[in-house]
């Protein structure tokens, strides 16, 4: 099974549901950039507070700052075991410089999936989005309810609405995702990496589509 894989999709997607299944089942490691973003803007550390009217704005973390966060995190990541990254990269510019960071360690991208959504049915889902402030794991009020109301089913922690998935904020993150995804996602058919997949499907049908690609 290929085990390196990147997520790709508008925010609403279903990225972060099909990454706990592959958490849960393979043992693949979620790496959400959005995730660790948002716990240092909590912290209140010095790399949160230079990031946190982005997040709140829906607007992206200039490159270099997010290279630089990322790029801490692979220092000490074990590459071998798999990771799923979930939101990074985001732009060409990331992507050369994960491939360039990856190719020194011997520990390429195998797979990428792009979750493929319209901007109707990514607001309707979003609305109905839940998240644990601590793990990180997505739930939805209709399609992937948590087993207690309210509460994450792995902490168990109090589950919040993200600041920024307000209908306005969403549409401009949207809008941004949408002018970036068309060169990453070039970016990677040409490596012959990309498998893309239709966001409208059922949870269970995205999750098997993913397995089957990454088989
Ligand atoms: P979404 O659900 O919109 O895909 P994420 O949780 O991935 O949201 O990201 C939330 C916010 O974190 C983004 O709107 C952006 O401000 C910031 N962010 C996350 N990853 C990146 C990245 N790779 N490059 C720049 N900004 C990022």
């Amino acid at each position: 099974m290929k085990r390196r894989i990147i997520l790709m999709g508008p925010p609403g997607s279903g990225k972060g549901t099909v990454a706990t299944r592959l958490r849960q089942e393979f043992g693949l490691d979620h790496i959400s950039s959005g995730h660790l973003l948002r716990r240092e803007v909590e912290i209140g550390s010095a790399i949160g507070q230079r990031v946190g009217l982005f997040l709140e704005n829906g607007e992206l973390v200039p490159d270099r700052t997010v290279l630089w966060f990322m790029g801490e995190w692979m220092k000490s990541a074990p590459l071998n075991d798999g990771f799923q990254l979930d939101g990074f990269p985001r732009t060409l510019s990331q992507a050369k410089a994960l491939d360039e960071w990856l190719a020194k360690r011997n520990a390429p991208i195998e797979a990428v999936m792009l979750f493929a959504c319209n901007l109707t049915l990514v607001l309707e889902r979003i609305t109905g989005r839940w998240n644990c402030p601590k793990c990180g794991r997505v739930y939805h009020i209709y399609s992937a309810p948590p087993k207690v109301a309210g509460l994450c089913e792995d902490c168990p922690t109090s589950l919040t609405q993200r600041t920024d998935d307000t209908e306005a904020v969403v549409r401009k993150r949207f809008g941004i995702y949408k002018r970036h995804a068309k060169p990453l996602a070039d970016y990677y058919e040409q490596q012959g990496k990309l498998t893309v997949v239709d966001a409208a499907l059922s949870p269970d049908e995205r999750f098997a589509k993913t397995v089957a690609a990454l088989n």
